[in-house]
């Protein structure tokens, strides 16, 4: 099955571009369902009919989805999928079932297979997709209908608010000072990686040798993107417990990962992942999200106003000139993220908007329900 949803999300790739290179125009998802239709009438791809039929109509969709992206988010031109490389996944948009007494999960076709289930849910079961990853092992995620629970949204308070700071050195830095590290056993795991994938590339391509040396390193990997995963999970979680109120600042991470020499710290550190998961966490305890656009002067304005315009980037700490205040940059980085945040209005003494780009994108749901304010960005 999972070879099939390959093949035919291959194909209708291949479909896609040839149609455009020959009549220059787009092939509908549904164009090509009946097409597949009749692909699977030809006895040459008589085994299509051993997966469930809506999984492989689901490859097609998959593969319209990665065109959209590409066009609107401008993410990569949609890639052939390799039977040797990555993860391979196959979706069961119907019929599924879960027996978390017996541990056992049923999809289509398959029928009832043994499990490790991970952990419990309610809801009406939707769909379920299954990955076969690079190590050999098999894991199935279910999506669940949830009826609509309302959280009440608090107001925003001053008092219990907080701004913070990412970076490449310290993993974040929150405004009252708290320094979140990255942890060490993930700095360490990353180190190991580098020499794992040395000694693979040294061994004789095909050979066996190669291959156990590449099972090594997808292990490895896999085991790095559990312990990000959890340490992000871990410090969001501990964030939106303890405050009220979160401000960010839109660090446009695609822009980032352009350059090449950042890319790999920021890639390590999750970026991305953790404002996803600090968002959604702030509205599951009913706290605010505040995100404020790309904000230069961020660790070189001081709470007085004046603006260190020397400041590089080695600099750690500086002492203002005009008032005398000794500020840490992470520290002030944040404050300042706050300050912005939660006063979209102030001016610098320089009589420059603190918002440097972008808009400030705060909203605020009252006693009534209602939503008041600027659009919180997604
Ligand atoms: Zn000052």
């Amino acid at each position: 099955m999972l070879g099939n949803a390959r093949f035919v999300y291959n194909w209708a790739l291949d479909r896609r571009i040839k149609e455009y290179q020959s009549e220059k125009k787009s092939i509908s998802a549904f164009t090509l369902m009946t097409e597949l239709t009749q692909l699977k009438k030809n006895p040459e791809y008589e085994w299509l009919k051993l997966s469930v039929a809506q999984s492989l109509q689901q490859s097609i969709v998959n593969m319209d989805k990665a065109f959209t992206r590409f066009f609107k988010q401008k993410k990569g031109f949609p890639k052939f999928k390799s039977k040797h490389k990555g993860t391979h996944s196959v979706g069961f948009p119907q019929n599924t079932k879960v027996d978390f007494e017996n541990n056992k999960v049923s999809v289509n076709k398959i029928g009832w297979i043994k499990t490790k289930i991970s952990r419990t849910f309610d809801g009406k079961i939707k769909t379920a997709t299954i990955e076969k990853k690079p190590t050999g092992k098999f894991f199935v995620s279910i999506t669940v209908e949830l009826p609509d629970v309302k959280v009440k949204q608090k107001p925003i308070s001053k008092v219990n608010a907080v701004g913070i700071d990412t970076g490449i050195k310290t993993f974040a830095t929150l405004s009252d000072g708290t320094e979140i590290e990255n942890p060490k056993h993930l700095k360490n795991s990353i180190q190991r990686l580098k020499v794992l994938q040395r000694r693979a590339s040294k061994k004789q391509k095909g050979s066996s040798n190669r291959k156990k040396a590449n099972l090594k390193v997808a292990l490895l990997h896999e085991k790095i993107s559990n312990q990000r995963l959890d340490f992000l999970h871990k410090t969001t979680t501990a964030i939106a417990k303890q405050y009220n109120t979160v401000a960010c600042e839109n660090l446009n991470i695609s822009g980032m990962m352009r350059n090449h020499k950042l890319a790999q710290s920021i890639a390590d550190l999750g970026l991305g992942r953790f404002y996803t998961l600090m968002q959604y966490k702030m509205k599951e305890q009913g706290g605010n999200y505040l995100e404020i656009g790309r904000f230069e002067p961020s660790s070189k304005m001081c709470g007085c106003g004046v603006i260190n315009k020397n400041l590089k980037l080695s600099d750690r700490t500086w002492t203002c000139e005009s008032c005398g205040s000794i500020n840490d940059r992470d520290v002030l980085a944040a404050n300042n993220i706050l300050k912005f945040a939660l006063n979209p209005k102030n001016k610098t003494t320089d009589g420059m908007s603190g918002v440097a780009c972008g808009d400030v994108g705060v909203s605020q749901v009252d006693e009534a329900g209602t939503v008041s304010g600027r659009s919180l960005r997604p």
